[in-house]
């Protein structure tokens, strides 16, 4: 294991647009208010959601649409940089309207219905993320 000590920093509250994609507006919320490694939780809804889930033999993701409106039952994640950029790394888990779920690493296409988030910035050193020959992942720098 690797790993740095950081402070908690300033906290955001953050009511989502409706309509613009989930990661999106994190990253450009990042951008505008300096955030450069954070600790992310939301809830609320979304009307499609794409998520991904990673093959560790093929190393690739596979990407799925799921275009239906769902509740952000809870998505969880990140921000810290990866080459050069600011980037906001979340999972997340959806509810259907039968109350069933899926779940996954999410990507662009991720449109809010609505949504509260809230990020806890961490103070410390850059945290930036590398190719990780092992696994095939941008991982932390650490
Ligand atoms: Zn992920």
């Amino acid at each position: 294991m690797r790993d740095a000590e950081f402070e908690r920093g300033r906290s955001f509250v953050m009511r989502l647009e409706k309509g613009r994609d989930l990661l999106e507006q994190l990253t450009d919320y990042c951008n505008r208010r300096s955030i450069d490694a954070a600790q992310v939780t939301i809830i609320g809804a979304v009307t499609r959601a794409t998520l991904g889930f990673y093959d560790q033999e093929g190393r690739e993701y596979g990407r799925r649409v799921v275009d239906e409106p769902m509740e952000i039952i809870h998505a969880t994640g990140n921000v810290s940089y990866l080459d050069g950029e600011r980037f906001v790394h979340l999972h997340g888990t959806f509810g259907r309207e039968d109350r069933s779920t899926v779940a996954g690493h999410l990507f662009e296409g991720c449109e809010v219905f609505a949504g509260e988030a809230i990020l806890h910035e961490l103070e410390g050193p850059v945290l930036d993320r590398v190719f990780d020959d092992a696994t095939g992942l941008t991982l932390w720098d650490l």
